[in-house]
């Protein structure tokens, strides 16, 4: 099938282009990424492959559907960024990855808490300019602490087991229980308790109208003082500029975000030599206690194997007609049932 391939990076070129390989597609590689004013790139291609920051939304869709695409190949777990309604209704077939790295941003998360809780970040910088002073360094064993998980799905189980070998406790919440999170000592709370009695809490559900903001003033007031806040899901899972005032009144003790809410103006370019105009994000940088990281928790070998893989396997699966385990739909309202009692 002819597609287009949009946002991509030299490596998407790369791990795409060895996945084709016996050339089973035509890719046409686009950096730009997919709107509506880039949606013409793809005249004549039945099939669009986006990445997290493309804007799939209706006059994008339309732009499309009247170009000839029926297709839109995510490759991501993610879909936030697609108006599944719109595409149902222009019968344009939206596929997606949904587990390409689980363990990569699982590990990433572990690296954000070590590097947080130890100050690695800081203490890079100190030694390398001669500065070896502990002053500022003190961290905290992670045996004994308790880590609560929000979102217990592949992600967040994965956190849950390489925790639990730190020795910590694990408190969670998710609107379904994993038995196995469970089998290894997690237990499932309400929200108002876990944020009471947590040391770190790692964000790991999706983003959805019910979980946007669920980092907010009101929760902050809940937390544990001095708490480690980390979110590797997606950034308006939290509401910054509260979390900012949290930081600078000590409530929150430190914050690793590997996503942030305007993060489609900045992250995946280099912009070292541009002045940088959002100015929630430039206040968050100024915080010794705050470790970002730009969407990089997926960027593991293993991963951009498994998107571009499954990207084609997705494709093929459309094109010769065969139902496709990771096709999405517009889902009528479901009421998100709490098995939690
Ligand atoms: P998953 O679907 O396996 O798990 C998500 C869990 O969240 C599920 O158990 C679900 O029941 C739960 N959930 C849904 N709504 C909830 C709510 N309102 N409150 C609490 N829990 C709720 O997904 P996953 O593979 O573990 O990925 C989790 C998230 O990680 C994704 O949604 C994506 O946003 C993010 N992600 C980030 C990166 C990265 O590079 N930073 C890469 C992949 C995925």
């Amino acid at each position: 099938m002819k597609i287009a391939v949009f946002s991509t990076k030299a490596y998407d070129r790369q791990f795409l282009s060895a996945a084709n390989s016996p050339k089973e597609h035509e890719l046409a590689f686009f950096e730009p990424r997919l709107n509506r004013d880039t949606a013409i790139l793809a005249a004549g291609f039945p099939a669009v492959c986006v990445f997290v920051h493309d804007q799939v939304d209706a006059p994008t869709l339309e732009i499309l559907a009247s170009q000839g695409t029926r297709l839109v190949a995510l490759r991501c777990a993610g879909f936030n960024n697609v108006d599944l309604q719109a595409a149902a209704d222009l019968e344009i077939t939206i596929v997606r990855v949904p587990a390409y790295s689980p363990y990569g941003v699982a590990e990433h998360a572990v690296g954000l808490i070590l590097s947080l809780n130890r100050k690695i970040h800081r203490a890079y910088n100190r030694v390398r300019e001669g500065n070896f002073s502990l002053e500022g360094l003190l961290g905290f064993n992670l045996n004994d602490r308790t880590v609560g998980i929000i979102g217990t799905g592949k992600i967040g189980l994965i956190l849950g087991q390489i925790m639990k070998g730190f020795g910590c406790h694990l408190l969670a919440y998710d609107v379904y229980r994993n038995p196995e999170l469970e089998m290894l000592g997690g237990k499932y709370v309400e929200l108002p308790e876990l944020f009471t009695n947590c040391d770190i809490i790692s964000l790991h559900c999706p983003l959805t109208p019910e979980t946007h903001h669920l980092i907010n003033a009101e929760a902050i007031e809940q937390i544990k003082p001095r708490v480690m806040l980390i979110n590797t899901s997606r950034g308006a899972l939290i509401d910054t500029q509260a979390v900012i005032e949290g930081l600078k009144s000590g409530k929150i003790g430190s914050l690793g975000v590997d996503v942030y809410e305007q993060e489609s103006e900045l992250f995946f370019e280099d912009l070292s030599g541009e002045i940088i105009q959002d100015d929630i994000f430039q206040r968050l940088t100024t915080f010794p206690n705050v470790l970002i990281t730009g969407h990089q928790a997926f960027f593991t070998e293993e991963a951009l194997h498994n998107i571009a893989e499954t990207t084609f396997a997705n494709i093929t699966d459309i094109e010769q007609g065969r139902s496709c385990k990771n096709e999405i739909r517009a889902q009528p309202e479901v009421e998100a049932k709490a098995l939690i009692s």
